[in-house]
């Protein structure tokens, strides 16, 4: 089996909320590039996200992607440890751009073989998971209010953004709890925006509102701060930027400077990456669980195949962001009433919608 085609095809999704912010930015939509591979005539798709906080931007990765083809191209999909190391000579870093190749070499073997994904991963212990949804950053009624909405379709998990100020983000917990009541379960995500004393603080006020877990509390480079908040909290202290690399995470893991980490498949360079993030932590004693893969239902699908296959994953993962944006390039895969199914086809389960697939660029 040898890999004869690489194409890609970018994704550009309108979010409906055009101020959709963070501590971090404010944006209107989500972009990157799907990657199709090809071998007699089978396809395997992958996606890229452009994150630029977390190293990929929307006009780098075609460039990188058209770097990677040349080493992808003639090479056998099924020995995909041999691929990710021709990719890890070729260029340090361009973990997403890695991840969509990664992803969509796993998706070509597993379609070709007809087996579902999860086949590839050892199994699925679980069918469905449940789906957390994010409150975008904005005053304590609004966050509320967008929390009351999504409730009503079924959601019973919701991760609150904050931005770093005690009183305000207390007075968003506090809104959104009032507002929901007790039949759900709220968490946080400061995205480094608090010193650990303030975070500290911070979570002893909102625990009175029972939240369950508390996402990257400081800066990612701070792990003596971010141990500081893990020992002092009551709450579930989760690691999210700082858990950027399988490198990084050993090390959180091993010295248990959170309680949880945030496995991404874009940010860890592939599902391989991501499955032995999770073997770390889980002997480490720490939790982890799939978090935010934003853009298309080509990306949520790779996740969501991770998902079952993680044998501790305890808790609601953030695998359907999606559905708050417009004109994906994929189908196939839905979230009712707040949980997210496999899909019963081969592959990852998801389907191009178009093929407007385009040459890589010239390399220089
Ligand atoms: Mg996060």
């Amino acid at each position: 089996m040898r890999i004869d085609g690489f194409d890609i095809m970018p994704v550009e999704m309108p979010l409906h909320d055009k101020d959709w912010a963070f501590a971090l930015a404010t944006v209107s939509s989500a972009r990157g590039y799907a990657v199709r591979l090809s071998s007699d005539g089978a396809h395997g798709y992958g996606y890229a996200p452009a994150i630029p906080h977390m190293g990929s931007t929307f006009e780098g990765l075609p460039v990188e992607l058209a770097r990677f083809a040349a080493v992808t191209k003639g090479f056998d999909p099924r020995d995909i440890e041999g691929l990710l190391q021709r990719l890890d000579r070729s260029l340090h870093g361009a973990s997403q751009a890695k991840a969509a190749i990664e992803c969509a070499a796993h998706d070509l073997v597993a379609r070709a073989l007809g087996a579902p994904l999860w086949a590839l991963l050892g199994g699925k212990l679980r069918d469905r998971v449940h789906v957390i949804r994010i409150l975008a950053l904005k005053p304590p009624d609004e966050m509320a209010t967008k929390a009351a909405e999504l409730f009503s379709e079924g959601y019973r998990y919701f991760k609150i953004k904050v931005h770093g100020d005690i009183d305000e983000d207390v007075a968003r917990v506090r809104a959104i709890r009032e507002r929901l009541g007790d039949n759900c379960h709220l968490t946080i995500d400061a995205n480094q925006s608090y010193t650990p004393k303030a975070a500290i603080l911070a979570i002893e006020r909102m625990a009175v509102h029972r939240i369950d877990l508390f996402e990257q509390p400081v800066n990612r480079f701070d792990l003596k701060g971010l141990e500081m908040v893990t020992r002092a909290s009551p709450s579930i202290v989760e690691a999210d930027e700082a858990a950027g690399t399988l490198e990084e995470i050993a090390v959180i893991a091993r010295n248990r400077l959170a309680d949880s980490v945030s496995l991404k498949i874009p940010k860890l360079g592939g599902l391989r990456n991501a499955r032995a993030a999770a073997r770390l932590c889980a002997a480490n004693g720490v939790k982890y669980r799939i978090g935010a893969h934003v853009g298309t239902r080509l990306l949520n699908a790779h996740g969501l195949h991770l998902a079952v296959s993680s044998p501790e994953i305890d808790y609601a993962c953030e695998l359907g962001e999606f559905a708050r944006m417009d004109n994906d390039s994929f189908e196939g895969l839905e979230v009712k009433n707040g949980t997210i199914e496999l899909p019963e086809s081969t592959g990852c389960g998801v389907t191009p919608t178009t093929q407007a697939w385009q040459p890589l660029p010239e390399r220089s």
